[in-house]
């Protein structure tokens, strides 16, 4: 009898590392950026300034106006100026030039701004430069589009704009969103004030900076940076027609409250705990990196992230196993690297709440795996971590943790794992991954949430519409349906 092979297991710390391939670009980044309003560069009343910093090293990279209530009060009557005067009144071809010229620039500028978002916000550049500024330019594209179809968007109406818009979005997808914000808006002849959050203002400022080398008549886009105070200056403006908000599910319910008194309309685009769900007859390889890229995308910052995933029990072993050597194989650390897929978490203050939870799911009682790979020695970062074993009460199961951290449970039919994933607050994604289309059908059409993936996962395009039920928002945005958002549709 031949003696037992030994086992062959790859070192994946070793066999498996890459040279180092940094990105060469350096943006202009200034030292200093003042409020855009009214087309202009211009210092914040109070003379107040916060820095902004590079998660990954820590070193402040810029410091940003605080815009303060009388600063948002000139942003509003700015846009409203530009609303009655240009915008408003400009034939809808002509609109739809100005925002396909900022679609155009900002494509030839992708490289810069793919950089400082890394830069600024954690996120590996392979992400921002494939992802996040390819699809910050496809809404300009495709909302410049509608701009002069907006009738035969809605057959047999007479859409009508709504005014000012404001407009106050998160650090998770920092352009991005400006891009998801500002594009239906303008299409549909409204102007806009936009607050980036503080973590992460520069590509917004950029972009401010894009605009205005694309002529835009001044007004119509105001961007004014600042923390939460900043925000709810703007939710509370009397003059402002309609809010956007993303964010959490905290903020976006002090601003329903707000609102509830007023004829403002609104969007809401708030968090989320999306189930992904592995069955037993699904391509086990191609689901164990939609796992990965539902989870570990943007280091875990994404509402419909897939953050509870559940496993068809007689396929568990297997899926777990693969899932744990893929996730030795991720690269943690410098999001400047070509090589790195999981980049800096977004704040301080983002990785002490992670940290929390990791704490909270040991205590719970859940199986704890993590890559424990060595992280830099400066900057916030967070290795990718399962929670085994999990029940439908952990606290991990329950609240977003908004980070590269992913419950696991099982289950034995269809019916118990849509029970399993429709028990949570939230209702904003969800992936299914299963060989049969029946199954795909049947699950999903009673899954309780916006956008549901089917064999794939975090796929975005802005032709199609998103957002959530239950907690996870009110509206949706992209696509057709998301200009109603920004119209008077009679
Ligand atoms: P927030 O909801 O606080 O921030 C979103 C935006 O709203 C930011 O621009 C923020 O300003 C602004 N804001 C804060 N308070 C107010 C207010 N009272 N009125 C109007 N605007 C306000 O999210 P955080 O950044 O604090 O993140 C906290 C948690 O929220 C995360 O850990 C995550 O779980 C979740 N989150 C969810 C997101 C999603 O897309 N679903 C996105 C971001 C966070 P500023 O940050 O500049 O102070």
């Amino acid at each position: 009898m031949p003696s037992a092979k030994p086992e062959v297991k790859l070192n994946f710390s070793t066999d498996w590392s890459y040279a180092p391939a940094p990105e060469s670009v350096k943006p202009e980044i200034k030292p200093r950026y003042d409020l855009f309003i009214n087309g202009k560069f211009t210092p914040p009343v109070k003379g107040k300034y916060f820095d902004t910093i590079n998660p990954a090293t820590e070193k402040k990279l810029s410091e940003v106006a605080a815009a303060s209530a009388e600063d948002v009060d000139l942003a509003v009557k700015a846009a409203r100026k530009a609303y009655n005067t240009v915008w408003g009144k400009m034939p809808a071809g002509e609109r739809s030039k100005y925002i396909y010229r900022i679609a155009r620039v900002l494509q030839e500028r992708a490289r810069d701004f793919a950089v400082v978002e890394t830069m600024d916000g954690g996120k590996s550049i392979r992400e921002s430069r494939d992802v996040d500024v390819p699809l910050a330019a496809a809404h300009f594209f495709y909302y410049a589009g509608w701009a002069d179809k907006l009738q035969y968007a809605f057959p047999g109406k007479m859409p009508t704009s709504l005014g000012v818009a404001g407009q106050v979005i998160p650090w998770n997808f920092p352009l991005l969103m400006a891009a998801w914000k500002i594009a239906p808006a303008l299409a549909c002849g409204n102007t806009v004030v936009l607050k980036p959050a503080e973590t992460t203002p520069l590509t917004a400022l950029k972009l401010a900076e894009l605009i205005q080398d694309c002529d835009l008549p001044p007004g119509v886009v105001n961007i004014v940076t600042g923390a939460g105070e900043t925000g709810s200056a703007i939710v509370n403006h009397p003059d402002i027609n309609k809010i956007a908000f993303t964010g959490s599910t905290g903020v976006g319910k002090a601003i329903q409250k707000a609102l509830a008194s007023t004829d403002k309309k609104y969007t809401l685009e708030l968090g989320g705990k999306a189930a992904n769900i592995i069955f037993d007859d699904a391509p086990i390889d191609q689901a164990v990196e939609g796992i990965v890229n539902g989870i570990f995308f943007n280091q875990g910052h994404v509402c419909c992230a897939g953050s509870r995933l559940f496993v068809q029990e007689s396929v568990y072993d297997t899926v777990i196993r693969k899932l744990k050597d893929r996730m030795k194989t991720l690269i943690v650390g410098d999001p400047l690297d070509k090589n790195t897929d999981i980049g800096a978490i977004n704040s301080k203050m983002q990785l002490d709440k992670i940290n929390h939870y990791l704490k909270i799911g040991a205590e719970e009682g859940g199986e704890v795996f993590t890559t424990n790979g060595d992280l830099p020695s400066k900057g916030y970062f967070c290795n990718p971590t399962l929670f085994l074993g999990c029940s439908q009460s952990h606290r991990v199961v329950q609240e977003e943790i908004f980070g590269p951290v992913l419950a696991v449970q099982t289950f034995r039919t269809v019916e118990e794992a849509i029970e399993k994933a429709n028990n949570t607050p939230f209702g904003l994604s969800g992936g299914v991954w299963t060989d049969k289309g029946s199954k795909i059908f049947k699950v999903t059409s009673r899954l309780r949430a916006g956008v549901i993936w089917a064999n794939t996962y975090n796929k975005f395009d802005p032709t199609s519409p998103f957002g959530g039920y239950k907690e996870s928002g009110v509206g949706r945005e992209g696509g057709l349906h998301g200009l109603s958002a920004y119209l008077n549709v009679n």
